[in-house]
């Protein structure tokens, strides 16, 4: 966002001080050639100090241009804020804030950690350098305390030999190497929010659980928040409290991580969890499902999800469906199976999900927590 913003009329009230992020009714559209692209639609979460949110789905299904929503990365335009949305961030509106408030912000109180380490690293510069050179803009220390800073933070994420790696440059390090260095930058400054953008992502599998650990250590010795937006299950069930499933721009399933991932309220997250590939399946056929993400130029009328539904009816394509309560303490799914009338639906599906579920439920080292129910 390169304009200064002025303060809105008509905010809401701040949310409670135990709340840190608080993300409501946000809209982010892109406006294009071919017409205006809603790639965020109405959504509303909120997240806890030192808590961990999973952000959910497919790519395209808005979960990025939610975090570079509330960093405020998008470009005005072709990017624009729909009319309504607010941010709170630590009792601030940052949609509200001017540029420079909102660029002390950024990497002193919320860091972002993205899913290739390269895209965010200088090649012509050694990692040491790009780590203090990021402690000197926002503590405002000398040369030689931001060195000793970068070092420590080098050490802090697990890379040996900090002194010595400190004075070499990306290409010399492997990729759980450079992923390291990336999160040691965004934590150099002591955060309170951390977004991890498909952190592990263009790792290996070993190395995936190698940086999942840090990051769980890290958090756990910071207090620091973590936004995590991933397409991995599995990462979610190790690493998170809350839930946000997203699907084309909306959000589709909210709750806690259990409630979430053991009883899915929503076709759509219990077809995520039925996909997951488990050595129990080895063999036979994997689940998928059926069909592609809508093209945010052609989203079906009604429910989004609606042609790739096996659950779908006339109510479905005709009627937009709202975020219905689906269980206790806020939970909330996005489907007229939630309806009254619907209940012999609801149970037909619920009990065809279990049945979807009877071989292989859980991914390796992931969880107690997914699908045994
Ligand atoms: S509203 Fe209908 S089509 Fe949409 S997810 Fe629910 S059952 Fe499926």
């Amino acid at each position: 966002m390169t304009e200064t913003a002025t303060v809105r009329p008509g905010l809401g009230a701040p949310p409670p001080d135990d709340v840190l992020v608080e993300v409501r009714n946000l809209r982010t559209y892109f406006k294009v050639m071919d017409g205006t692209v809603p790639a965020v639609d109405d959504i509303s979460f909120s997240l806890g100090r030192g808590q961990t949110l999973g952000i959910v789905g497919e790519s395209g299904s808005g979960k990025s241009v939610t975090a570079l929503t509330i960093m405020r990365l998008l470009d005005i335009p072709p990017a624009e804020i729909g009319a309504g949305s607010e941010i709170w961030f630590d009792g601030k509106e940052v949609l509200s804030m001017p540029e420079k408030e909102m660029r002390h912000l950024r990497g002193n109180e919320m860091a972002m950690i993205f899913q290739e380490p390269l895209t965010s690293l200088n090649p012509v510069f050694t990692v040491g350098d790009q780590i203090a050179e990021q402690v000197k803009l926002h503590m405002k220390v000398k040369d030689r305390e931001a060195r000793d800073r970068a070092i420590e933070m080098l050490r802090l994420v697990g890379i040996p030999s900090p002194e010595r790696r400190a004075k070499q440059y990306p290409h010399e390090l492997s990729g759980g190497m450079r992923q390291r260095v990336v999160i040691g930058m965004a934590l150099s400054c002591e955060p309170k929010l951390l977004i991890a953008d498909e952190p592990t992502t263009a790792l290996d599998v070993t190395v995936q659980a190698q940086i999942l650990e840090l990051l769980k250590a890290i958090q756990q010795r910071t207090g620091a928040a973590l936004m995590l937006i991933t397409h991995d299950l599995g990462v979610v069930a190790e690493m998170v409290d809350n839930v946000v499933v997203m699907y084309a721009g909306q959000i589709v399933e909210q709750g806690t991580v259990e409630e979430v991932l053991v009883e899915p309220r929503m076709p759509y997250t219990m077809g995520l969890i039925e996909s997951i590939p488990t050595v129990e399946k080895r063999g036979g056929r994997l689940s998928a499902i059926q069909g592609v993400v809508p093209s945010p130029f052609h989203l079906p009328p009604a429910c989004r999800f609606e042609p790739r539904c096996p659950y779908r009816w006339e109510t479905c394509r005709e009627v937009a469906p709202e975020l219905y309560p689906s269980g206790p303490s806020g939970r909330v799914a996005r489907c007229h199976l939630h309806l009254a009338e619907a209940t012999a639906r609801r149970d037909a599906a619920i009990a065809q999900h279990q049945q979807n579920l009877t071989m292989g439920r859980r991914l390796s080292g992931a969880p107690d927590r997914i699908g045994n129910a």
